[in-house]
């Protein structure tokens, strides 16, 4: 594709709002200067909360209105150095806090399948961008389900690594012990390839893990009798959507035929990973959040006293569901709730990770759908926020235990909106994921 037919192809789908940033002299710079290998050529979206040199970063935010970063995240080095060239930033959640796409300070992106559904959240745009066919591939974040969810929406793959996979450095904090960057591409291959670009240890990221990494691509195809894999009954409950419950049960009965062992576990803590998600990831970004004072970032909101800026910055700056999640979290940090809320969150979070450790034991797997429902309407959990809290039930257990996860099609509904499946495996097992996504792909065919 040349830097002309990108842009007359986002041009077509603007509607859609996936971009809320592209440069075009930027662009053109970055098609001379290619480096050679295995990405050679192959476009890229990148969530706007993932640092760009030579771009603005946002995180979907007045509160960054004009910062310029001074330095590329990890991912975009070693993307870039792999060939891979920067298309432009996308829509998103503001800071990613969100389910929906609809909480941007640019608008919200729109459902590439249907434009009067939502994109999902919080990587909206980047899903939204590969669901239209606008880029080869691209990457987002994902802190509670930002990746998978978004792209179960938009019938594309979404993988979130394991905690520590894959490097930080140069990814905006949202909730510390959470967050991961994840590739958005429509095969599992190429996600495995993807994957093996980005992931390996660096200095720079503390959390970051030194383990060697597997050459996913090579070792895709392992046969489906060499599996056993677990069917928590807790993830087929209350409030399912019919078809994506029929859609996921079907794929699971592929798997059995095709030689798989299929056993039903049980998570029994699973109802508690809503309350556990939304009170440590509030508590961590109410403590994240704290350095835009209007001193070093971007946006200022007053020129009067130091306490009337501050105020006037966070007032001004933040829109009303960050500022939602700094009151919870400052809320549940606070003396006198710390133990009844955030300590106790913790806890739980600890208990829910033996139940997976235990699960893990018996199966090398575990299927489950990726979302109750697929897209919703726009608007339609925009007042509610528990309504859109809910909607992450089956994707928050993956980042409260650090464990990989990925979100794949396995059909449609009624309405011709996809469904996503989702697989998880124990940490750091990527390449179980690849392989058992890559036999659910081919049951589609
Ligand atoms: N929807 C979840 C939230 O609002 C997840 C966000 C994410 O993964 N970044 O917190």
């Amino acid at each position: 594709m040349s830097v002309s037919d990108f842009l007359s192809k986002v041009a077509l789908h603007k509607e859609y709002n996936a971009f809320i940033q592209i440069d075009e002299i930027d662009l053109n710079k970055r098609f001379e200067n290619i480096c050679d290998g295995p990405l050679k050529g192959e476009l890229v979206a990148v969530k706007d909360n993932i640092c760009v040199e030579g771009l603005n970063l946002t995180c979907a935010s007045k509160m960054l209105d004009g910062f310029k970063v001074p330095y590329s995240a990890t991912v975009i080095q070693k993307l870039e150095k792999a060939g891979a060239i920067i298309a432009g930033k996308t829509n998103l959640d503001e800071f990613a806090m969100g389910s929906s796409n609809e909480f941007s300070y640019f608008g919200p992106a729109f459902n590439s399948v249907d434009k009067s559904r939502v994109a999902g959240g919080s990587s909206g745009g980047s899903t939204v961008a590969v669901g239209c066919g606008l880029v080869d591939y691209a990457l987002g974040s994902d802190t509670g389900g930002s990746v998978r969810q978004p792209a179960s929406f938009n019938g594309v793959v979404g993988l979130k690594p394991s905690y520590g996979r894959v490097s930080r450095y140069g990814l905006v904090a949202f909730a510390s012990s959470f967050d991961q960057i994840g590739p958005i591409t429509k095969t599992v291959e190429q996600s495995a390839k993807i994957l093996g670009v980005i992931a390996g240890h660096d200095p720079l990221d503390a959390t970051s893990m030194d383990v060697p990494v597997p050459d996913y691509v090579a070792n895709l195809k392992r046969p489906a009798s060499e599996f056993t894999i677990g069917i928590p009954k807790e993830y087929f409950g209350e409030g399912i959507q019919p078809e994506v419950e029929e859609a996921v049960r079907k794929t699971i009965i592929n798997m059995e035929t095709a030689g798989a062992k299929i056993i039903e576990v049980s998570l029994p803590h699973t109802e508690y990973g809503i309350a556990v998600y939304y009170i440590i990831s509030s508590a961590e970004a109410s403590s994240n959040l704290a350095r835009y004072d209007g001193v070093r970032y971007g946006f200022r909101g007053s020129d009067e006293s130091m306490d009337e800026m501050f105020r006037q910055t966070r007032a001004k700056g933040f829109g009303s569901e960050v500022k939602r999640r700094i009151m919870l979290g400052t809320y549940v940090l606070s003396s006198g709730y710390y133990d009844s809320f955030y300590g106790q969150a913790q806890k739980v979070r600890r208990i829910i990770k033996e139940d997976y450790l235990n699960v893990f034991k018996k199966v090398d797997a575990i299927i489950t759908p990726t979302t109750p429902t697929t897209a919703f309407k726009s608007g339609e959990k925009l007042t509610d926020p528990m309504a859109m809290y809910l909607n992450d039930i089956y994707t928050v257990s993956a980042n409260l235990v650090g464990i990989p996860a990925m979100s794949l099609p396995v059909g449609n509904d009624k309405n011709g909106l996809p469904i996503g499946c989702q697989i998880m495996a124990p940490s750091f097992k990527e390449e179980t994921i690849f392989q058992l996504g890559t036999l659910i792909e081919g049951f589609q065919k």
